[in-house]
């Protein structure tokens, strides 16, 4: 299974807000074997935002967004992905009820508020509005709604309500995407043409990842083949010294979907 996140909002191009909601889905899903594939960064605009999922959403098994949800006028992303599978925006009858729940405790717990701002500028309707039969992600931790159809997911922007609303739909994303990691201290230059060599050995991807300052290299070798992994990681154990994660003792870790639990 392959993934592209989108990841929306004016203040991550400017560098105000550092994207952490893309580490975190990368990492979630990597950990459960998904290939993810492409993370883009896109403003508040519904065109930029409609003309990249449907692009992507040929392109890929599930696409991925998050931000611009919810009542303000930089609020694009749901006209977007309507736009872009070519449904109208509708109000969803129990994502309206959630949202109406969620504000009615949210009243309760905060009367001087609402005393001040009555209506709190609220517009439900608004809120609960996805593309026309979508299914809708109520938000277990705050206000608006995500939804998914076809296989583009909108999560909240807030990162505590989106990763709470991809945990409702997290068994949704599997696949048989595997690394192993070693540690060495050969410098790269030195290991190119053995990893390079291995690539093309065996169907895996090899990457190296080196640490200025300390003295080791990081390779990781994925795929999607169990024992095309370990006849790699072989074929390197060979020919290049390898020695324990210097921060674990670990001789050498694997990260598939089982182990991620
Ligand atoms: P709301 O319902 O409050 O409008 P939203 O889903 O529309 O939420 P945004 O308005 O896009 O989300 O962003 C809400 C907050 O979450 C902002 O403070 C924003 O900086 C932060 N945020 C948005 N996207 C990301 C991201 N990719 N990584 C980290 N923080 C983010
Ligand atoms: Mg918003």
């Amino acid at each position: 299974m392959n993934v592209a996140l989108i990841t929306v909002g004016d203040e991550l191009l400017a560098g105000d807000t550092e994207n952490t909601n893309a580490t975190w889905l990368a990492r979630e899903l990597t950990d459960r074997g998904v290939a993810v594939r492409r993370v883009l960064v896109l403003p508040d605009d519904r065109a930029a935002i409609a003309d990249a999922v449907d692009r992507y959403r040929e392109a890929f098994d599930a696409v991925i967004l998050t931000g611009g949800l919810g009542g303000t006028h930089d609020d694009v992303t749901m006209a977007a992905v309507a736009d872009a599978l070519d449904r109208p925006l509708a109000v969803d009858e129990a994502a309206r009820a959630d949202v109406a729940e969620t504000v009615a405790a949210f009243r309760e717990s905060n009367p001087e508020l609402f005393d001040r701002y009555p209506e709190m500028g609220l517009d439900f309707d608004a809120q609960a509005s996805i593309p026309e039969g979508a299914r809708p992600l109520l938000n277990p931790v705050g206000l608006a709604p995500g939804c998914v159809a076809d296989g583009v997911y909108v999560l909240p922007g807030i990162p505590e309500e989106m990763k709470a609303t991809f945990e409702t739909v997290a068994d949704e994303f599997a696949g048989a995407g595997r690394s192993v990691t070693l540690h060495t201290p050969v410098p790269e230059g030195a290991l190119a043409e053995y990893l390079a060599d291995a690539r093309d050995r065996f169907d895996v991807a090899v990457g190296s990842y080196p640490s200025r300052g300390e003295e080791h290299n990081r390779v990781e070798v994925s795929g999607e083949d169990p024992e095309a992994i370990d006849r790699a990681v072989a074929w390197i154990r060979e020919r290049i010294e390898i020695v324990a994660d210097p921060e674990t003792g670990d001789d050498q870790v694997t990260g598939d979907a089982e182990d991620s639990g």
